[in-house]
């Protein structure tokens, strides 16, 4: 029998990078998310081709959040006849065209000008690409139905993952309707609000990134762990570093010690080592119906969430330095989230074979990073090619993670109202997803792990 909607699940299943789904209908079809796939170099090589048969025939691009691993390979679309649109919540819409600008400065960077018209040589895209893509971006509000092609329409329904982060629903013909989850936050995300109940759908297209993780730090307020690591460091006088993503969790990071500055319990200096961090902290500000109630209150008294006196934003590698001779007790948040490139990598070979230094791993460490690897407390690690001893002391804070646990991701699709969905899980290693596979199959869901490139009729 032929479906009026198939699902082609054509990036994401069985790992956590290079998101797309796309959604076919009468020849025509529609891809929600377009990302990155990141990881080992061997792995990256595969971004050189889109997995989408036929961009020319998309009717548009959904975006769910701002993450390149969502949105990083977008640029690639009008040269291959994509004529847009590019849909995303009014936040997302904001925050696009900074990321792919900072994505083709960094492929520049990495493999060199003379590389920009050679796809082989790891250019995936260059800046003239980016504003063509970011031309064609529209701004959908939450909850807004958006006609993409007769009788298909498209929703955003918040994610609470990051600024904008949505969950997209697909209507297609005969009513047929599937739900792409996106990233999920959790209930302490903050300065966001957690994701919303998701409307009735025939299949859900779901991550598990965290499925096979009960986080028992989600009981617990969030600040008075962040204290507890800062107290250590004071007693010791340690420069804590954190690995931190701009988007995301540098904000969940900046609302907490706004918090525990306002109380009188921060006192240290919080450098904030991220170009574009700096930049994305004010867009929350430009968008408080996207935060949660106690973020948004502070906006209406006058007061920025996302600041506070301690907080010095560095503008430039120069001014990096003065963090080679910091005096602790200070926190030092720097990019990437990952520690495998980026500012954070000299401060990691500055501070890991120091007491003085101490570390802490706020949210989800991927296997084989340097944050991976830092979770097995080695006795010293490659950094650009030498060996570090890791003498720092190692703190985790996995409740600093923008993805919700797997009790958390199992209540956000237990409130959907009506009748039990089937589940198709992606976005997520091998482990997690067979562990939440498990999970939702003891609720009675009929839940699916299907391989990358497969089609499920709706
Ligand atoms: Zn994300």
């Amino acid at each position: 029998m032929i479906s009026p909607l198939d699902v082609h699940l054509a990036g994401a299943s069985g790992e956590v990078t290079g998101a797309c789904t796309v959604l076919e209908y009468g020849g025509r079809s529609l891809a929600v998310d377009i990302g990155l796939i990141q990881g080992p170099a061997s792995r990256e090589l595969a971004n050189a081709t889109i997995p989408i048969e036929h961009p020319e025939w998309l009717d548009a691009v959904a975006i769910t959040h701002a993450h390149a691993d969502h949105c990083g390979r977008l640029p690639m679309l009008p040269r291959l006849g994509f004529k847009g649109p590019v849909l995303a919540t009014p936040a997302t819409a904001d925050l696009l065209p900074m990321v792919l600008r900072a994505s083709a400065r960094l492929q520049r960077r990495l493999h060199g000008d003379h590389a920009a018209t050679d796809r082989s040589a790891g250019v995936l895209f260059d800046q003239r690409e980016v504003d063509r893509v970011c031309e064609l971006i529209e701004p959908v509000p939450f909850g807004t139905t958006r006609e993409v092609a007769p009788g298909v329409t498209v929703r955003f329904h918040p994610a609470g993952h990051v600024l904008g982060a949505a969950s997209v629903l697909v209507e297609g013909p005969k009513g047929r309707r599937v739900l792409v989850s996106g990233d999920l936050g959790h209930d302490l995300g903050e300065p966001l609000p957690p994701p919303t109940a998701p409307p009735p759908a025939h299949l859900v297209v779901m991550e598990c990134t965290r499925g096979d993780v009960e986080d028992p730090q989600l009981q617990h307020d969030p600040e008075v762990l962040l204290a507890q690591v800062l107290n250590a460091a004071a007693i010791d006088k340690q420069v804590v570093l954190i690995p931190t993503f701009a988007i995301g969790r540098a904000q969940q990071l900046l609302y907490r010690f706004g918090r525990l500055s306002r109380a009188g319990e921060l006192g240290m200096p919080v450098m904030l080592d991220s170009a574009m961090a700096s930049l994305v902290a004010p867009m929350h500000a430009a968008h408080p119906t996207n935060l949660s109630a106690d973020a948004s209150a502070l906006l209406r008294r006058g007061i920025d969430p996302l600041d506070f006196p301690e907080l010095h934003r560095i503008r430039s590698r120069r001014a990096a330095q003065v963090i080679k001779d910091l005096r602790g007790p200070a926190v030092v948040m720097a990019g990437s989230g990952f520690g495998d490139a980026g500012p954070i990598v000299e401060h990691f070979i500055r501070w890991l074979p120091s007491r003085r230094g101490r570390i802490l791993l706020a949210g989800y460490c991927m296997p084989g990073s340097v944050v991976g690897q830092l979770l097995d407390d080695p006795p010293r690690l490659k950094l650009r090619g030498r060996w570090v001893p890791v003498e720092a002391p190692i703190d985790r804070l996995e409740c600093f993670s923008g993805h919700a646990d797997a009790a958390g991701l199992e209540r956000w699709l237990c409130s959907m109202p009506g009748a039990q969905p089937r589940v198709a899980l992606h976005h997520g290693d091998p482990e997690p997803r067979a562990a939440f596979a498990a999970r939702l199959r003891r609720l009675g869901y009929d839940t699916m792990t299907p391989e990358i490139g497969v089609r499920l009729g709706v």
